[in-house]
């Protein structure tokens, strides 16, 4: 429980070692800054990833970007606008993005703010015992200038709102990639990996791209994607390629999304995109052999690759309506999607348990043990 002066926060300290429930004092926004309460906080695979030693954070650090909040203070010009404009005032329900960006270097300049010089990512940054508040494994979080925040309603569920601000901003900005080049209602859409950006990929580029194929294709989770808007679904890469024939007319997917993270996904993904096809790769955010590729193919074929890592403010945007849209019964998507009409996605589904922070290790234990869904700490 937070008191008035200090809030808990878990620090992480290095793979292996137990998580440490520290107190420290909540810090005063400065110029620029928003102070939050966290509500709840999503455990991602990154996060996992991480806490396993399957990557590398510095540390001291506080895990966790999949984060509720409602605004506590503001610090000095920061401004009490959100990323739509609508006037935010303490108490209001929040998310925002994964990271802070500055708006002026030269990727910022560019619209590539996730990759801005002076990033601040929640969740990543090393921390000290005195101010730990940068990560969601905390009660309070302290949010730079040029953090894309988003008010949220009341009513709506924290752990699958909490979804919005990594899987499904990603999502979001993903397909925006893939349908940049072609879009229009009835697409071919292969979506390779079924976790949780799998699942939301299918829903997304049903409801709001109204794609008339979406094949799903994952070794444990391929069923759970048909709940999720996937029209056609199988197990492994060879059924894909056959797959992809028989429901478009030999043609191939107008997008490949993927989201599954390795090598042989990767390599499938270009082997079925028709030609003028787009390929995302946003899965693989740790090392694997090389992909190898022949230029003819990309040429003879007007293949187009994107890599999308992280995303945009706008990109949490669309996530958040998409969310709420599904929270509502999937009315607010766009595309229609005959046998889910009146029913959002079930997104709740994903959140397979939540733990209050002081339970931080019980809901590391059970994230690593449950693939392909979420675990929520609500603080
Ligand atoms: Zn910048
Ligand atoms: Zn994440």
């Amino acid at each position: 429980m937070t008191t008035d002066t200090t809030a808990l926060a878990a620090l992480f300290l290095g793979p292996g070692q137990p998580l440490e429930l520290i107190r420290a004092a909540i810090p005063t926004p400065g110029a620029g800054e928003t102070l939050v309460r966290v509500e709840c906080c999503a455990v991602c695979s990154s996060d996992l990833h991480t806490h396993a030693g399957r990557r590398a954070e510095p540390t001291p650090t506080v895990l966790g970007h999949e984060i509720v909040g409602r605004v506590m203070s503001f610090g000095p010009g920061a401004q009490a606008v959100d990323a739509r404009g609508d006037a935010l005032a303490a108490g209001d329900r929040v998310t925002w993005t994964v990271a802070a960006s500055c708006g002026k270097c030269v990727n910022c300049r560019d619209g590539l703010d996730q990759k801005c010089a002076a990033l601040v990512k929640y969740g990543h940054e090393r921390v000290s015992r005195d101010m730990p508040f940068r990560g969601g494994l905390a009660e309070v979080v302290l949010l730079s200038a040029g953090t894309g925040i988003v008010k949220l309603p009341e009513g709506v569920d924290a752990g699958v709102m909490a979804l919005a601000n990594c899987s499904t901003a990603t999502v979001a900005a993903a397909l925006r990639t893939g349908f940049a080049r072609r879009n229009r209602p009835g697409l071919a859409v292969a979506v390779l990996g079924a976790g949780v950006l799998g699942l939301t990929a299918c829903a997304m580029a049903r409801r709001k791209y109204a794609a008339g194929v979406v094949i799903a294709v994952d070794r444990d989770a391929a069923r759970a994607a048909m709940d999720f808007g996937a029209t056609h679904t199988c197990t492994d890469l060879l059924e894909l390629e056959t797959l992809t024939k028989t429901t478009t007319g030999g043609v191939g997917v107008d997008v490949a999304a993927e989201l599954a993270g390795t090598v042989h996904t990767a390599r499938a993904a270009l082997a079925i995109a028709r030609t003028g096809g787009t390929v995302v790769l946003a899965g693989t955010t740790l090392p694997t052999d090389p992909l190898i590729i022949e230029p003819q193919s990309l040429v003879r074929r007007l293949l187009r690759i994107e890599g999308v890592h992280n995303y945009v403010t706008a990109d949490l945007i669309t996530a958040v309506d998409f969310l709420l849209g599904e929270a509502a019964g999937g009315a607010a998507g766009g595309g229609g999607v005959g046998e889910t009409e009146g029913a959002g996605f079930p997104f709740a589904s994903l959140i397979a348990a939540r733990y209050p922070l002081e339970e931080v290790a019980a809901a590391f234990a059970q994230g690593h043990d449950c693939a392909g869904r979420r675990v929520a700490v609500m603080c």
